[in-house]
């Protein structure tokens, strides 16, 4: 396999998990952002997830000394010059990705592959843009990335068949499961998952029940391991709100359009357990309701 090198760009929620597979996996992986302070945060954020596993007999001090010597957090993108494939986590809007990755364009050398990590933008549409079309994917994986074995891989028609079979056993490389999906907006699990997510803050503001138990219910009902809420905090409500607002300007479907509530939390900063607070509230202790401060936001 000619990929050995992984520039990363963006170290925030998905972008940290990314590097930490990646350089967990063996490969030499380089992980930016354009904030310093992030930068730093998400590195230690990947060796104390290493860190708690271990406690909990789920990883090795094996894992954190491979990541310890291959990761390394970089400042600029042209620290990335090396790389053989870039994947891309900057925040889900189209103009930010496209100025990244026109300027790792013209930074990188023509051999390098381009991934998106987009939820749901059109790789045919980024790709257009990156200028080097017939070396572009997405490479779409799922939170906690360390974790979660699936990635959704989308081969859009310019892209060379060596390439995308490079792309592929890369993911295999890294302990994932590929499915090729079609380039179509939202791919498949975001095309399942938008209209559920958002269900389940269409049923909080009708006031069915109480977060918790609207979680409860999922949870005992229908055997998912998490509830809705839950996971919008976990995914970030900033990233749910973006994901739909470009899967109904797509569909223009009334199940992708984002309630009203989410884009009031984005306004208040309550991105959900990223920055402390969302439909729950989280401390040290644990995680509650945010049922008061929520119903007075809907007012
Ligand atoms: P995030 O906000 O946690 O992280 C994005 C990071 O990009 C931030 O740290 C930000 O400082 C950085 N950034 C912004 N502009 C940059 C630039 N010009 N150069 C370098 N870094 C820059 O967002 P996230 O949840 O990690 O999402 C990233 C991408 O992954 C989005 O496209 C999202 O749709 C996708 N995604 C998210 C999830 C999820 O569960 N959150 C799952 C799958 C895919």
């Amino acid at each position: 396999m000619s990929i050995s090198k992984i520039g990363v760009a963006g170290c925030g929620l998905m972008g940290a998990g990314i590097a930490h597979t990646c350089a967990r996996a063996g490969f030499t992986t380089f992980v930016t952002d354009k904030n310093q302070e992030i930068l730093g945060k998400g590195i230690n954020r990947i060796f104390s997830f290493i860190d708690k596993g271990i406690e909990k007999g789920k990883a090795t001090l094996e894992e954190r000394r491979t990541v310890e010597k291959n990761l390394t957090g970089v400042d600029k993108l042209e620290e990335l010059i090396d790389c053989d494939l870039i994947i891309e986590a900057v925040p889900e809007v189209f103009q930010i990705k496209a100025d990244i990755f026109q300027n790792l364009n013209n930074i990188l050398p023509a051999r390098c592959i381009f991934a998106s990590n987009t939820s749901s933008l059109k790789i045919s549409n980024l790709a257009e843009i990156s200028g080097r079309k017939d070396k572009f994917v997405g490479i779409h994986f799922f939170n906690p990335v360390p974790v979660m074995n699936l990635t959704e891989v989308i081969k859009i028609e310019a892209t060379k068949p060596e390439v995308f079979a490079e792309v592929l056993t890369f993911i295999k490389a890294i302990g994932k499961t590929p499915i090729v999906c079609q380039d179509s907006t939202g791919f498949v699990v975001n095309r399942l998952l938008t209209p559920y997510l958002l269900d389940a803050v269409r049923a909080f503001e009708a006031r069915l029940a109480s977060v918790t138990d609207i979680d409860t219910a999922v949870k005992l009902g229908l055997g998912y391991p998490m509830g809705p809420l839950t996971l919008i905090d976990y995914v970030g409500v900033e990233t749910v709100h973006h994901t739909s607002e470009i899967m109904e300007n797509e569909y223009h479907l009334p199940q992708y359009c984002p309630p009203a509530l989410l884009r009031r939390m984005m306004d208040k900063g309550w991105l959900g357990k990223k920055s402390g607070k969302g439909f729950y509230v989280y401390s040290s202790t644990g995680a509650v309701g945010n049922d008061d401060e929520l119903t007075a936001l809907m007012k």
